[in-house]
């Protein structure tokens, strides 16, 4: 009988990425307060930057009149 080669270490290459489940999201900074937010609003500030900022921040982001993109 001839042995059949394991096919495991194929399936395990083919999922690098589902080892480090944080990893896959890079966390961004907020832009006024610089903390790390899993999510960030994005505004448009006068037409050329863009910045992004933490739930707690944006108020103060509409509040300046900032384009939500
Ligand atoms: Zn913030």
């Amino acid at each position: 009988m001839k042995f059949q080669k394991p096919r495991k270490p194929t399936n395990v290459l083919k999922f690098p990425k589902r080892s480090g489940k944080s990893r896959q999201i890079p966390k961004q900074a907020c832009s006024y307060c610089k903390k790390k937010a899993p999510a960030l609003s994005f505004y448009s500030d006068q037409g050329n930057k863009v910045i992004g900022v933490c739930r707690e921040c944006k108020p103060q982001a509409e509040r300046l009149g900032l384009l939500r993109l």
